[in-house]
Parts: structure tokens; sequence; C-alpha cells
């Protein structure tokens, strides 16, 4: 498989995911399984910072690496949105939109 180009967009990287999954023999995976592996990760995303911010890990279990927790939250999220054929830029940008008529306070 081709790296990923720097400074790819996040369209490129959508489409760098869907090529990884027919690669990797993931493409079969339903919408509902890769949410759950979307969460597993977003756990060990969530331990990664707990570590970092001096919480109690468990000594069996292994380093936590954030970049790479997060990467794997980032690969998930792009899977399950992938099924629907999501512009998860669109996305971001319309919800943005959204987000920047509110009130935060
Ligand atoms: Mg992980």
């Amino acid at each position: 498989m081709q790296p990923l180009p720097e400074n790819a967009s996040l369209r490129t990287i959508q489409d760098y995911v869907r090529k990884l999954e027919v690669e990797r023999g993931f493409q079969d995976r339903s919408a509902v399984d890769q949410c759950l592996k979307l969460f597993e990760e977003a756990g060990e995303l969530s331990r990664a910072v707990g570590a970092l911010s001096g919480q109690p890990v468990d000594p069996a279990g292994r380093i936590a690496d954030l970049g790479a927790e997060a990467a794997d939250v980032l690969l998930m999220l792009i899977a399950v949105v992938n099924r629907y054929d999501v512009d998860l830029e669109e996305a971001l940008r319309r919800k943005e939109e959204r987000n920047n008529t509110r009130h935060w306070r």
C-alpha cells in the first residue's frame, strides 16, 4: 500500500482508509462491528491520557502511546463513516458552521 501523502486532506485520508480496509480484509466488517472497535480504541486513548495525567495504570498493561491511540481512533472513526459515504470534511465544516452560531457559555 502506498504511504499516506504528506499534508493529506481529510478526503484523501478517507480514501486511504477505504483502500487499507480492502488490503487488510476489513471491508466486509459491519458498521456496528467497526463502531465497537472505535469505542475500544477510544478506551485505549482514554487510558493513555489517564496514564499521562498520573492516574494509576495496570503495571501489566502495555505502555500507552497517545499519538498511536489517537491515530487508531481516527482510523476507526473514518472506517465507520466510510460505510455510509459520509464526507467527513464536509460534515466537519457544516457542523462548525452551526457550532459557530451557538453561544458557548
Ligand atoms: Mg489502539
